[in-house]
Protein backbone atom coordinates (compact mmCIF):
# COMPACT_ATOMS: atom_id res chain seq x y z
CA UNK A 1 0.00 0.00 0.00
CA UNK A 2 2.69 2.22 0.76
CA UNK A 3 4.69 1.64 -2.29
CA UNK A 4 1.47 2.83 -4.34
CA UNK A 5 1.35 5.86 -2.50
CA UNK A 6 4.62 6.37 -3.26
CA UNK A 7 4.18 5.97 -6.66
CA UNK A 8 1.97 8.42 -6.84
CA UNK A 9 3.92 11.16 -5.36
CA UNK A 10 4.02 13.19 -8.61
CA UNK A 11 0.83 12.86 -10.06
CA UNK A 12 -1.45 15.99 -9.58
CA UNK A 13 -3.58 16.05 -6.65
CA UNK A 14 -6.89 15.70 -8.79
CA UNK A 15 -9.96 14.65 -7.42
CA UNK A 16 -11.84 12.02 -9.48
CA UNK A 17 -14.25 15.05 -10.93
CA UNK A 18 -10.85 16.93 -11.69
CA UNK A 19 -10.20 19.40 -9.14
CA UNK A 20 -6.93 20.31 -8.76
CA UNK A 21 -5.66 21.03 -5.54
CA UNK A 22 -1.94 22.35 -4.74
CA UNK A 23 -0.23 20.87 -2.11
CA UNK A 24 2.84 22.08 -0.45
CA UNK A 25 5.19 21.69 2.02
CA UNK A 26 6.21 23.58 5.15
CA UNK A 27 10.08 24.05 5.43
CA UNK A 28 11.80 25.27 8.30
CA UNK A 29 15.58 24.95 7.14
CA UNK A 30 16.41 25.45 3.36
CA UNK A 31 17.73 22.07 2.94
CA UNK A 32 14.39 21.18 3.57
CA UNK A 33 13.42 22.00 0.42
CA UNK A 34 14.80 18.91 -1.71
CA UNK A 35 12.43 16.32 0.52
CA UNK A 36 9.34 18.82 -0.88
CA UNK A 37 10.21 17.89 -3.99
CA UNK A 38 10.92 14.55 -3.41
CA UNK A 39 7.75 13.98 -2.04
CA UNK A 40 5.66 15.40 -4.61
CA UNK A 41 5.05 19.22 -3.16
CA UNK A 42 3.97 21.70 -5.73
CA UNK A 43 5.74 24.30 -4.15
CA UNK A 44 6.40 25.78 -0.67
CA UNK A 45 3.50 27.14 1.46
CA UNK A 46 5.25 28.28 4.75
CA UNK A 47 8.97 28.63 4.95
CA UNK A 48 9.59 29.59 8.50
CA UNK A 49 11.90 32.81 9.34
CA UNK A 50 12.17 32.07 13.15
CA UNK A 51 14.73 29.05 12.36
CA UNK A 52 17.31 31.19 11.35
CA UNK A 53 17.01 33.14 14.73
CA UNK A 54 16.76 30.17 16.93
CA UNK A 55 19.40 28.35 18.58
CA UNK A 56 21.94 31.48 18.06
CA UNK A 57 23.34 34.22 20.45
CA UNK A 58 22.94 37.21 17.46
CA UNK A 59 20.26 38.11 13.95
CA UNK A 60 21.72 37.07 11.06
CA UNK A 61 22.88 39.48 8.61
CA UNK A 62 21.00 40.62 5.67
CA UNK A 63 23.21 38.81 3.22
CA UNK A 64 23.04 35.39 5.31
CA UNK A 65 19.53 35.40 5.23
CA UNK A 66 18.95 36.45 1.65
CA UNK A 67 21.52 33.26 0.70
CA UNK A 68 19.03 31.51 2.84
CA UNK A 69 15.56 32.59 0.96
CA UNK A 70 17.61 32.40 -1.94
CA UNK A 71 18.56 28.69 -1.73
CA UNK A 72 14.55 27.99 -1.82
CA UNK A 73 13.42 30.27 -4.47
CA UNK A 74 15.98 29.10 -6.73
CA UNK A 75 15.22 25.46 -6.34
CA UNK A 76 11.47 25.88 -6.15
CA UNK A 77 11.16 28.06 -9.18
CA UNK A 78 8.73 28.49 -11.03
CA UNK A 79 6.62 27.24 -8.38
CA UNK A 80 5.67 28.99 -5.34
CA UNK A 81 7.63 30.19 -2.15
CA UNK A 82 6.01 31.64 0.74
CA UNK A 83 8.29 32.92 2.89
CA UNK A 84 6.86 34.23 6.59
CA UNK A 85 8.51 37.11 8.19
CA UNK A 86 9.59 36.20 11.93
CA UNK A 87 7.57 34.87 14.00
CA UNK A 88 9.25 34.46 17.35
CA UNK A 89 7.95 34.30 21.01
CA UNK A 90 4.87 32.35 21.73
CA UNK A 91 5.64 28.91 21.01
CA UNK A 92 9.54 29.38 19.66
CA UNK A 93 10.95 32.09 22.02
CA UNK A 94 14.65 33.43 20.91
CA UNK A 95 17.26 32.20 23.21
CA UNK A 96 19.26 34.98 25.72
CA UNK A 97 16.90 37.23 24.39
CA UNK A 98 14.91 39.61 27.22
CA UNK A 99 11.50 39.69 25.63
CA UNK A 100 11.74 35.51 25.58
CA UNK A 101 11.19 36.13 29.86
CA UNK A 102 7.38 37.33 29.03
CA UNK A 103 4.76 35.78 31.49
CA UNK A 104 2.59 35.14 29.18
CA UNK A 105 4.18 34.74 25.34
CA UNK A 106 1.61 33.38 23.64
CA UNK A 107 0.09 36.64 24.14
CA UNK A 108 2.86 38.77 23.79
CA UNK A 109 5.37 40.72 21.88
CA UNK A 110 5.40 37.80 19.07
CA UNK A 111 4.67 37.57 15.22
CA UNK A 112 4.16 41.38 13.30
CA UNK A 113 4.12 42.66 16.95
CA UNK A 114 7.38 41.85 17.03
CA UNK A 115 8.31 43.30 13.81
CA UNK A 116 6.35 46.11 13.66
CA UNK A 117 7.74 46.87 17.17
CA UNK A 118 11.57 46.25 16.02
CA UNK A 119 10.95 47.81 12.30
CA UNK A 120 14.92 47.51 11.55
CA UNK A 121 14.44 43.71 12.78
CA UNK A 122 11.79 43.70 10.10
CA UNK A 123 13.56 45.86 7.25
CA UNK A 124 16.20 43.21 7.14
CA UNK A 125 13.95 39.98 6.95
CA UNK A 126 11.90 42.39 4.12
CA UNK A 127 15.22 43.55 2.50
CA UNK A 128 16.59 40.30 2.32
CA UNK A 129 13.22 38.55 0.67
CA UNK A 130 13.32 41.30 -2.19
CA UNK A 131 16.83 40.55 -2.95
CA UNK A 132 16.14 36.94 -3.01
CA UNK A 133 13.15 37.24 -5.22
CA UNK A 134 14.52 39.70 -7.91
CA UNK A 135 14.85 38.04 -11.30
CA UNK A 136 12.03 35.19 -9.77
CA UNK A 137 8.07 35.72 -10.06
CA UNK A 138 7.04 32.79 -7.66
CA UNK A 139 7.98 34.86 -4.28
CA UNK A 140 5.10 35.20 -1.79
CA UNK A 141 5.45 37.14 1.41
CA UNK A 142 3.23 36.19 4.61
CA UNK A 143 2.91 37.82 7.34
CA UNK A 144 2.46 36.18 11.23
CA UNK A 145 -0.08 36.87 13.98
CA UNK A 146 -2.02 39.52 12.28
CA UNK A 147 -4.80 40.78 14.20
CA UNK A 148 -6.50 43.10 11.83
CA UNK A 149 -5.82 46.09 9.11
CA UNK A 150 -3.99 48.67 10.70
CA UNK A 151 -0.87 45.53 11.52
CA UNK A 152 -1.24 44.95 7.39
CA UNK A 153 -1.10 48.57 6.60
CA UNK A 154 1.90 49.60 8.20
CA UNK A 155 3.65 46.26 7.21
CA UNK A 156 3.10 47.57 4.14
CA UNK A 157 4.14 50.96 4.12
CA UNK A 158 7.62 49.71 5.65
CA UNK A 159 7.72 47.03 2.51
CA UNK A 160 7.16 49.87 0.11
CA UNK A 161 9.63 52.08 1.69
CA UNK A 162 12.03 49.19 1.55
CA UNK A 163 11.19 48.53 -2.35
CA UNK A 164 12.27 52.31 -2.93
CA UNK A 165 15.88 52.56 -1.33
CA UNK A 166 16.31 48.87 -2.84
CA UNK A 167 15.48 50.33 -6.65
CA UNK A 168 17.40 53.61 -5.53
CA UNK A 169 20.39 51.24 -4.51
CA UNK A 170 20.24 50.32 -8.42
CA UNK A 171 18.60 46.51 -7.63
CA UNK A 172 16.14 45.65 -9.84
CA UNK A 173 13.42 43.84 -8.09
CA UNK A 174 10.58 41.57 -8.77
CA UNK A 175 6.77 43.19 -9.36
CA UNK A 176 5.14 40.06 -9.17
CA UNK A 177 5.27 39.22 -5.36
CA UNK A 178 2.28 38.62 -3.58
CA UNK A 179 1.17 39.83 0.23
CA UNK A 180 -0.82 37.45 1.98
CA UNK A 181 -1.69 37.07 6.12
CA UNK A 182 -1.75 34.13 8.40
CA UNK A 183 -5.32 33.85 9.44
CA UNK A 184 -4.67 32.27 13.14
CA UNK A 185 -5.78 35.22 15.47
CA UNK A 186 -9.84 34.79 16.14
CA UNK A 187 -10.39 38.78 15.39
CA UNK A 188 -8.89 38.19 11.72
CA UNK A 189 -11.27 35.62 10.90
CA UNK A 190 -14.00 38.29 12.22
CA UNK A 191 -12.34 40.64 9.94
CA UNK A 192 -11.50 38.57 6.83
CA UNK A 193 -13.71 40.58 4.13
CA UNK A 194 -11.79 44.01 5.43
CA UNK A 195 -8.09 41.93 5.16
CA UNK A 196 -8.95 40.49 1.91
CA UNK A 197 -9.09 43.77 0.36
CA UNK A 198 -5.73 44.20 1.60
CA UNK A 199 -3.53 41.17 0.50
CA UNK A 200 -3.28 38.76 -2.27
CA UNK A 201 -4.08 35.51 -0.14
CA UNK A 202 -4.92 34.37 2.95
CA UNK A 203 -3.20 31.70 5.15
CA UNK A 204 -5.16 29.74 7.78
CA UNK A 205 -2.99 28.99 10.39
CA UNK A 206 -4.73 26.32 12.53
CA UNK A 207 -2.17 25.26 15.13
CA UNK A 208 -2.75 28.77 16.14
CA UNK A 209 -5.96 29.53 15.63
CA UNK A 210 -7.75 26.26 17.35
CA UNK A 211 -5.32 27.31 20.63
CA UNK A 212 -6.65 30.96 20.55
CA UNK A 213 -10.54 30.29 20.04
CA UNK A 214 -10.50 27.43 22.43
CA UNK A 215 -8.39 29.00 24.78
CA UNK A 216 -5.94 25.60 25.05
CA UNK A 217 -2.21 26.03 24.56
CA UNK A 218 -1.53 24.34 21.78
CA UNK A 219 1.53 22.32 23.20
CA UNK A 220 0.08 21.61 27.14
CA UNK A 221 -0.25 18.04 27.23
CA UNK A 222 -3.04 18.22 30.15
CA UNK A 223 -5.56 20.34 27.85
CA UNK A 224 -4.80 18.55 24.60
CA UNK A 225 -8.27 16.29 24.19
CA UNK A 226 -9.65 19.90 24.46
CA UNK A 227 -7.46 20.70 21.09
CA UNK A 228 -10.30 19.76 18.74
CA UNK A 229 -9.55 20.63 15.47
CA UNK A 230 -13.26 19.80 14.75
CA UNK A 231 -14.83 22.11 17.12
CA UNK A 232 -18.14 23.54 15.32
CA UNK A 233 -16.34 26.84 15.87
CA UNK A 234 -13.31 25.99 14.22
CA UNK A 235 -15.61 24.76 11.16
CA UNK A 236 -17.55 27.77 11.09
CA UNK A 237 -14.65 30.31 10.94
CA UNK A 238 -13.09 27.91 8.24
CA UNK A 239 -16.67 28.64 6.28
CA UNK A 240 -16.29 32.51 7.14
CA UNK A 241 -12.47 32.86 5.76
CA UNK A 242 -13.44 30.84 2.78
CA UNK A 243 -16.34 32.79 2.06
CA UNK A 244 -14.99 36.27 2.79
CA UNK A 245 -11.64 35.38 0.34
CA UNK A 246 -14.47 34.58 -2.39
CA UNK A 247 -16.36 37.20 -2.24
CA UNK A 248 -13.45 39.59 -2.13
CA UNK A 249 -11.26 37.73 -5.09
CA UNK A 250 -8.50 36.28 -3.29
CA UNK A 251 -6.84 33.42 -2.57
CA UNK A 252 -7.13 30.96 0.55
CA UNK A 253 -4.95 28.39 1.88
CA UNK A 254 -4.25 26.67 4.50
CA UNK A 255 -0.72 25.73 6.29
CA UNK A 256 -1.41 24.16 10.19
CA UNK A 257 -1.13 21.13 10.93
CA UNK A 258 -5.02 20.82 9.84
CA UNK A 259 -4.24 20.35 6.06
CA UNK A 260 -1.70 17.42 6.78
CA UNK A 261 -3.97 15.46 8.27
CA UNK A 262 -6.58 12.98 5.49
CA UNK A 263 -9.10 12.78 7.65
CA UNK A 264 -10.15 16.82 7.13
CA UNK A 265 -9.51 16.61 3.77
CA UNK A 266 -13.51 16.17 2.94
CA UNK A 267 -14.41 19.08 5.03
CA UNK A 268 -11.35 21.45 3.81
CA UNK A 269 -12.01 20.53 0.21
CA UNK A 270 -15.74 21.05 0.80
CA UNK A 271 -15.07 24.51 2.37
CA UNK A 272 -12.92 25.69 -0.89
CA UNK A 273 -9.72 25.93 0.38
CA UNK A 274 -7.87 24.45 -2.67
CA UNK A 275 -4.33 24.65 -1.30
CA UNK A 276 -2.99 22.91 1.57
CA UNK A 277 0.57 23.46 3.30
CA UNK A 278 1.75 20.55 5.44
CA UNK A 279 5.27 18.62 6.30
CA UNK A 280 7.10 16.82 3.35
CA UNK A 281 6.32 13.47 4.81
CA UNK A 282 2.21 14.18 4.64
CA UNK A 283 2.40 15.01 1.41
CA UNK A 284 2.13 11.22 -0.21
CA UNK A 285 -0.64 10.34 1.57
CA UNK A 286 -2.81 13.30 1.16
CA UNK A 287 -2.50 13.52 -2.32
CA UNK A 288 -3.42 9.85 -2.48
CA UNK A 289 -6.57 10.64 -0.81
CA UNK A 290 -6.98 13.63 -2.67
CA UNK A 291 -7.31 10.86 -5.86
CA UNK A 292 -10.32 9.07 -4.24
CA UNK A 293 -12.37 11.85 -3.30
CA UNK A 294 -14.97 13.67 -5.82
CA UNK A 295 -14.93 17.56 -4.88
CA UNK A 296 -18.80 17.73 -5.60
CA UNK A 297 -19.97 15.50 -3.50
CA UNK A 298 -17.47 17.35 -0.61
CA UNK A 299 -19.44 20.43 -0.90
CA UNK A 300 -22.38 18.66 -0.10
CA UNK A 301 -20.72 17.29 2.82
CA UNK A 302 -19.39 20.42 4.33
CA UNK A 303 -23.21 21.60 4.15
CA UNK A 304 -24.25 18.48 6.70
CA UNK A 305 -20.46 19.09 8.39
CA UNK A 306 -22.03 22.86 8.76
CA UNK A 307 -25.60 21.62 10.66
CA UNK A 308 -23.53 19.74 13.49
CA UNK A 309 -23.22 20.73 16.71
CA UNK A 310 -20.34 19.05 18.39
CA UNK A 311 -16.86 18.08 17.22
CA UNK A 312 -17.94 14.24 18.27
CA UNK A 313 -20.96 14.32 15.63
CA UNK A 314 -18.97 15.18 13.07
CA UNK A 315 -16.37 12.80 13.26
CA UNK A 316 -19.41 10.09 13.30
CA UNK A 317 -20.25 12.09 9.83
CA UNK A 318 -16.48 11.93 8.78
CA UNK A 319 -16.71 8.20 9.68
CA UNK A 320 -19.81 6.88 8.37
CA UNK A 321 -19.35 8.96 5.15
CA UNK A 322 -15.38 8.48 4.17
CA UNK A 323 -14.10 5.80 6.43
CA UNK A 324 -13.45 3.68 3.96
CA UNK A 325 -10.81 5.62 2.26
CA UNK A 326 -9.42 8.08 5.67
C1 LIG B 1 -0.15 27.81 12.62
O1 LIG B 1 -0.25 28.54 13.61
O2 LIG B 1 -1.05 27.04 12.26
C2 LIG B 1 1.07 27.82 11.77
C3 LIG B 1 1.10 27.19 10.62
O3 LIG B 1 2.15 28.50 12.22
P1 LIG B 1 3.10 28.03 13.42
O4 LIG B 1 2.81 26.57 13.68
O5 LIG B 1 4.49 28.32 12.98
O6 LIG B 1 2.66 28.92 14.56
MG1 LIG C 1 1.06 30.16 14.00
Amino acid sequence: HKAKIARGNHLPAKTSDGAVIHIMGNIELPEEVVSVKNYGGDGIGLYRTEFQYLSRSDFPSEDELSDKYRDVIEVMAPNPVTIRTLDINGDKAISRHPDSLEPNPALGLRGIRYCLKKPDVFRIQLRAILRAAAGFDNVRILFPMVSGEEEILEAKVILNEVADSLEKEGFNLSRNIKIGVMIEVPSAVIMADTISKEVDFLSIGTNDLIQYTLAIDRGNKEVAHLYQPLHPAIIRMLKRVSDAARENDVKVFMCGQMAGDPVYLPILLGLGIRELSMSPLGIPTIKHVIRQLKFEDTERFAESVLRQTTAEAIMKLLKDTYGDIL
